[in-house]
């Protein structure tokens, strides 16, 4: 489904990224772990094109994004992206944040929008807050909201960018219950997470980034269990 080729970026003459590879499968869920710095929103932002990539190249679905022709907002169609900081559109409520993208930018009719949003609203829980403003949501409810609404362009690829790290531990669950609940659909995912407990419990594939480097992935039990690179093993095991 996509593969990054030998990316790298640089800010001035520090290298951010240095000839990551990687290839995700369609269903796949891929956890990017790393002490902070070591480029995982760098990579994620990469995917999305919100930069540009100084050597290298990705692919999604066969077709090369970060070639110069692409057309950033079609790709973007086709990626959604849940930051660590809630991203709700404080003046609307979760309706209207759900449904701007799909009436937007697919051209999805106000009815029908809305009547998807409510559909995926009541399989996560959250029917009864439709109208309401996110102000009014905790920090758990508001980031479930936000990945909501990444979800409601049918994207083939969902990156999630620390989504817990900003919550109190006691929402951390609820944001986790939902993550896991897509995996279980199928939906294909790249997170950055520091949470290591539930990147066992939920990846397919763990990638160890360090400095800009992609130095070690694999299966978890074999990346916990059994790292072969010492970083690996300095940064999981000190
Ligand atoms: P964390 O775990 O703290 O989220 P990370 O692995 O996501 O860290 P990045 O945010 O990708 O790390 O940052 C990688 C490096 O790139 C850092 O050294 C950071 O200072 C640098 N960097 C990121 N964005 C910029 C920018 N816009 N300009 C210059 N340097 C940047
Ligand atoms: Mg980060």
């Amino acid at each position: 489904l996509l593969t990054i080729d030998g990316v790298w970026k640089r800010y001035q003459d520090h290298s951010v990224l240095r000839g990551v590879d990687l290839t995700v499968s369609s269903h796949e869920v891929v956890c990017l772990i790393g002490a902070s710095g070591s480029g995982k929103s760098t990579l994620l932002r990469c995917v999305n094109l919100l930069e540009t990539v100084d050597d290298g190249a990705i692919h999604l679905d066969g077709q090369e994004i970060t070639d110069v022709r692409a057309d950033p907002d079609d790709i973007r169609k086709r990626i959604g992206i849940v930051f660590q900081a809630y991203n709700l559109f404080p003046h609307m409520t979760v309706l209207d944040n759900i449904t701007l993208a799909p009436r937007k930018v697919h051209g999805v009719r106000r009815a029908e929008a809305e009547s998807q949003a409510r559909d995926i609203l009541t399989r996560f829980g959250l029917a009864d807050k439709a109208a309401t403003y996110p102000d009014r949501l905790s920090g758990g409810q508001q980031q479930r909201v936000a990945i909501i609404r990444a979800l409601a362009t049918h994207p083939r690829l969902l990156l999630l960018d620390e989504v817990t790290s900003a919550l109190d531990p006691t929402l951390v669950n609820e944001v986790l219950g939902i993550i896991r609940e897509l995996k279980q659909t199928g939906m294909t995912m790249i997170l950055a997470t520091h949470e290591m407990t539930f990147a066992r419990d939920i990846a397919d594939t763990i990638c160890f980034l360090d400095q800009g480097t992609l130095v070690e992935h694999g299966p978890p039990a074999q990346i916990f269990d059994a790292p072969q690179n010492p970083r690996t093993r300095e940064f999981l095991y000190g």
